[in-house]
């Protein structure tokens, strides 16, 4: 079977939900990419640096042929189609479209391009409330139940979008 990945997705510059929407269309079109999921789209106070707008975030999962490194270079492709331009950003600050890869199976994968689980993973609430939405028997390797990690950190202000 191929392994399951679970894919973060975050914006809080322009129509962040619309993009957010494209961005699962974008992924659902990839030939290599099966069994297309999202998570409910939240909205989320900024993390990292807090003076900028609230993001809206999400977690999609799927299938992949890829491996690890090709699925980050699509996932870098898919922002740069969004209007991502890294080299104008502050770490951490706003920007059109973030596609994060959190989980690869139960991969570890420590390369200078590419961590994974992503670092942050079991610290950030607005990656773990979307997750668990998608799979709440997640697990993190090297850490543990995705649940127990978010029982750990502040889970306040992040609300569903209806
Ligand atoms: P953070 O990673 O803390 O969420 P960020 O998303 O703002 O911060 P970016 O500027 O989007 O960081 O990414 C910087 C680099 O991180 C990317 O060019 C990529 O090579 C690297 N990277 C390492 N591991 C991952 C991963 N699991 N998912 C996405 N990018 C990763
Ligand atoms: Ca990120
Ligand atoms: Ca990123």
């Amino acid at each position: 079977m191929n392994p399951r990945v679970f894919i973060g997705l975050g914006a809080n510059l322009g129509d962040a939900p619309t993009t957010l929407r494209a961005a699962v269309d974008a992924l659902a079109a990839q030939p290599d990419l099966a069994d297309v999921r999202c998570s409910s789209l939240y909205r989320t106070p900024a993390w990292g640096r807090e003076d900028q707008p609230d993001f809206i975030n999400a977690v999609a999962t799927c299938t992949t042929v890829m491996a690890p490194a090709a699925l980050l270079a699509r996932l870098l492709e898919i922002e740069r189609g969004f209007g991502r331009e890294r080299s104008l950003e502050a770490r951490w600050g706003p920007r059109t479209l973030d596609l994060d890869l959190l989980l690869y199976g139960d991969r570890s994968i420590a390369s200078p391009e590419l961590t994974v689980p992503h670092p942050y993973l079991h610290a950030r609430a607005f990656v773990l409330v979307p997750l668990l939405e998608l799979a709440p028997d997640a697990v993190i390797p090297g850490i543990g139940s995705a649940a127990a990690a978010l029982a750990r950190v502040d889970r306040g202000g992040i609300e569903a979008l209806r």
